[in-house]
């Protein structure tokens, strides 16, 4: 029988991420017993990090401009992004997405919720892409492709004739359903919260009204801040205005929208939000590991669950002078630092 695989460090452990020396015991994936010790090596133990909205099919088109405006730019089914996708060959866009999810792993991310246009072959491509890779590969498809995978990502209620029979009909399938809403202003979001989504992505303009309705109905919100950044939704911390999410007691996630124009690496994407908003580190971490709800067992670190962890040698970069592991892990971490994932995604 399998030797069950024991890791030793200071680990951030359960939702709060309370540091604490111990031995972690894993067995076939799964994590058997968390047991204290005052003998642990210099090794953190985190976590592995989830990023709840990816567009992977546009990593071919890849920093090809940030010019123009967002209907210019990625609304179906004339912008640039759907003419560059129309236009690339199916082995390109499955090279694009694999690679993209390589990089992902490398950068301690164990899984993503990608919004995969194409139908159901772009279903079927980003399943290829992910084929043999440890990460939770989490796919909303549109244009039929919803049917063959997990869920209904809507690009807004404002691209769409004939929704309601659509989403009535993915619900009927038992699929989740959920949509861009609020990018561009916050004309967009009552609609799409009408629709009772699984989730939203975006509100960055959305109303504090808005806002009280995602926190009463219990609808979590996917922020994409750099994205929104890059792409003019925003020049300041008021939009996606995430603490006053917070504060009204919404659900946020951390994604990173599309490869197009922002590299899907959570590290970066942590460190940005903690220049621009200054949270609580530790509540930063939790949005960067907690949309992994969206589909499966959270990546906390619990005595029960799958492991799905990354390991930090500290003693190998000026870290270990830190003073607050989880405050350089956002502020500072890159995949130099990865010593080893452990992903049972
Ligand atoms: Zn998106």
């Amino acid at each position: 029988m399998e030797r069950p695989m024991v890791i030793s460090g200071h680990a951030l452990i359960e939702e709060d991420l309370t540091l604490r020396s111990v031995d972690i015991i894993i067995e076939r994936g799964i994590i058997i017993a968390i047991e204290e010790t005052d003998k642990s090596p210099d090794i953190w133990i985190c976590p592995a990090l989830f990023n709840a909205h990816t567009h992977l099919g546009d990593t071919i088109a890849m920093d090809y401009t940030t010019k123009g405006d967002l209907v210019e730019l990625v609304t179906p089914p004339n912008g640039l992004k759907h003419r560059l996708l129309a236009t690339a060959s199916r082995k390109d866009i499955v090279t694009g997405m694999k690679t993209s999810i390589g990089n992902m792993v490398n950068h301690g991310t164990a899984g993503c919720v990608d919004f995969r246009e194409g139908g159901s072959d772009g279903v079927i491509a980003l399943r290829e892409a992910a084929a043999n890779q440890p990460f939770r590969c989490v796919i909303f498809g549109r244009d039929g492709g919803e049917i063959d995978s997990d869920g209904l990502g809507v690009s807004s209620v404002r691209d769409i004739p004939d929704l309601d029979r659509i989403v009535a009909k993915a619900k009927r399938n038992g699929k989740q359903v959920a949509f861009h809403a609020g990018e561009m202003d916050s004309k967009d979001v009552d609609a799409a919260l009408a629709y009772d989504p699984n989730f939203i992505i975006h509100a960055t303009h959305a109303t504090n009204k808005q806002l009280k309705q995602c926190a009463d109905r219990s609808i979590p919100i996917v922020v994409c801040p750099r994205s929104n950044w890059t792409l003019d939704a925003t020049s300041s911390k008021a939009h996606p205005p995430i603490e006053r999410m917070l504060n009204l007691g919404c659900t946020v996630y951390l994604g990173t929208d599309n490869v197009m124009f922002v590299e899907p690496d959570m590290f970066t994407e942590m460190a940005f939000v903690h220049t621009i908003y200054r949270l609580d580190p530790i509540i930063t971490l939790q949005m960067a590991i907690s949309g992994s709800s969206i589909k499966g067992e959270p990546f906390f670190i619990k005595t029960g669950t799958r492991a799905n962890l990354f390991l930090i040698n500290p003693r190998f970069s000026n870290l270990r002078f830190s003073q607050h592991p989880v405050a350089s892990i956002v502020k500072r971490a890159n995949s130099n630092i990865i010593g080893t994932n452990v992903f049972n995604s």
